[in-house]
């Protein structure tokens, strides 16, 4: 049910590339392409399969980065919780992310603060610093090696107006109206190869291995009392008024619950008024080797359309060189050019070249889907028109890593709802919640 499964296209062949591995099971990552976070000798960690109907507080669906969080925060408030993946821990889209952890808002402070005014703009922006965090605190309490970094961010124009960079500046003025402190402007982004002109510098963004961080993540919500289940297919649930739910797994198995929290990126349901919501976006990705101290460690995104998103990892550690993450040529599915994908990965890397001309051997390609909510912001709460212990969280906006980690934050009112500790349930009024009407310029509530 998981939409995305088995959907990379085509075989790479950059220029000098390796075609990369193609045959990657589909249980093990939802594409064919394998991307970085499954190299170097990394892999899943593994959990059982569901062989036996059980009863639970919360049962989540989903373990990538929202689902793992959610079971994560629930389970070390003494919530009972049992998660449950089709596939691996991280086979969904976080196991193809470049996972740039971001309170820089990917759909621009300037949409937020028109789509959701100030306030609304304000809440979300410090939602997404809480949430960069809150992954620090569990990375250092819960001490998963995951290569978590803090770091600088630069926003640059698009090549055609890098000389004129009023929109650099407008945008970076709203960024400081919405909260993102110490931002400042810089004569040109530290691109060895290329004057991008006038940029900005978000401080304090992060980045991370995102099964490293995923492996440890899950292992500490287990240590706290969750439940993990892998390859168990979840087929379908069943809320109630009364806090009773049951889920149908794949074998004629049922956990029942008093909750139901979906967190399979698109909700995987017969409710279909989120998905009137949604767009889904395809983004390429391509690696390269780059070596060692030629190059500032940060995260760059540039204001093209379709826009570019870099950033670096640590290379192995008996290697010269680490690896340069190039993301972007974004596009609607179904609306792709008529054009091999071989060209796009060959865009991506001639745009990487013209930047960073260090850039060596090309290692990975590949893509995944991105959820776009209509008004930049995603849908975490009650499931709009099912039952109220049915919960969803999607909309991720290339902002999933934080967005699904805002979902798993304690204060967020999904959690408040589902553990009972405290909060009222979401309701379909508030504007941050999935029954938000959209479209319109009203402000959203705190997540
Ligand atoms: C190329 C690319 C680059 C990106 N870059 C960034 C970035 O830099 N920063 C950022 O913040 N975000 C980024 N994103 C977005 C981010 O990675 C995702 O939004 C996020 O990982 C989604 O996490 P999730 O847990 O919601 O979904 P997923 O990771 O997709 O997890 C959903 C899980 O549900 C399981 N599932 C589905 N159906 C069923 C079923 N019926 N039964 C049981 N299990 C089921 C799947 O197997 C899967 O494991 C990027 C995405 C892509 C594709």
């Amino acid at each position: 049910m998981s939409g995305t499964k088995g959907m990379d296209v085509g075989q790479p062949s950059v220029a000098g590339a390796p075609p990369g591995d193609a045959t990657v099971d589909p249980a093990v990552t939802s594409g064919a392409m394998r991307p970085l976070w499954l190299e170097h000798g990394v892999k899943q960690e593994q959990f059982p399969k569901l062989m036996q109907s059980l009863e639970t507080d919360v049962c989540v669906v989903g373990a990538g980065i929202s689902g793992l969080t959610v079971a994560y925060t629930l389970a070390k408030s003494g919530v009972g919780v049992v998660v449950l993946d089709d596939g691996n821990i991280g086979s969904g889209e976080t196991g193809r992310t470049t996972a740039h952890l971001m309170s820089n808002m990917d759909d621009r402070f300037t949409t937020l603060e028109y789509l959701h005014g100030q306030r609304g703009a304000q809440l979300a922006t410090e939602s997404h610093i809480e949430a960069i965090n809150y992954i620090e605190r569990i990375v250092r309490d819960e001490q998963i090696d995951c290569d978590f970094k803090r770091l600088d961010g630069y926003l640059f124009e698009k090549e055609s107006k890098r000389n004129d960079t009023r929109n650099v500046r407008v945008e970076m003025e709203a960024a400081l109206r919405c909260g993102l402190s110490g931002v400042y402007l810089v004569p040109r982004a530290p691109c060895p190869g290329f004057d991008t002109g006038e940029a900005y510098c978000a401080p304090r963004q992060g980045r991370l291995h995102a099964i490293k961080y995923l492996n440890g993540l899950a292992k500490a919500a287990v240590r706290h009392g969750a439940h993990i289940y892998t390859n168990s297919r979840v087929l379908k649930w069943e809320g109630s008024n009364k806090n009773e739910a049951t889920v149908t797994v794949d074998g004629d198995l049922t956990v029942r619950c008093k909750h139901v929290v979906v967190a399979t990126n698109t909700p995987a349901q017969n409710r279909l008024v989120i998905h009137a919501k949604l767009s889904i976006d395809r983004s390429y990705v391509v690696t390269a080797e780059i070596p060692r101290g030629t190059y500032t460690d940060a995260l760059f995104w540039d204001m093209e359309d379709p826009y570019h998103y870099v950033r670096f990892q640590e290379g192995p550690p008996d290697a010269d060189w680490d690896v340069i993450i190039i993301g972007g040529e974004d596009h609607p599915i179904g609306r792709q050019a008529n054009e091999p994908v071989e060209q796009i990965y060959r865009r991506l890397e001639e745009w990487g070249r013209a930047r960073w001309p260090s850039m060596g051997r090309i290692l990975e390609c590949w893509s995944g889907q991105i959820a776009e909510p209509v008004d930049a912001l995603a849908y975490i709460g009650r499931n709009p028109h099912d039952y109220p212990n049915i919960y969803i969280v999607t909309g991720d906006s290339g902002q999933g890593m934080t967005h699904g980690t805002i979902a798993g934050t304690r204060e967020h009112i999904l959690h408040r709802a589902v553990s009972g500790g405290g909060g009222r349930p979401p309701r379909a009024t508030d504007r941050a919640a999935p029954a938000r009407h959209v479209g319109c310029r009203a402000p959203v509530q705190a997540c």
